[in-house]
């Protein structure tokens, strides 16, 4: 039934500003290399700085 793909690692997340918490942007991870949830500072434009984002779901 349809064609088999090796995506499964590959997952879509959010990420989310920790001072505002708004989704400001949105990514691809790869669960095998990145098992730890990502934190990564981003230029939040509510803020008008770069604050740490987080990963959530969508
Ligand atoms: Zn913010």
């Amino acid at each position: 039934m349809g064609s088999k793909k090796k995506v499964g690692a590959r997952v879509k997340i959010a990420l989310c500003c920790s001072e505002c918490k708004r989704k400001n942007y949105t990514t691809m991870k790869n669960k095998k290399n990145t098992a730890d949830k990502m934190e990564i500072k981003k230029y939040c434009p509510y803020d008008r700085k770069h604050t740490v984002h987080k990963e959530v779901k969508i």
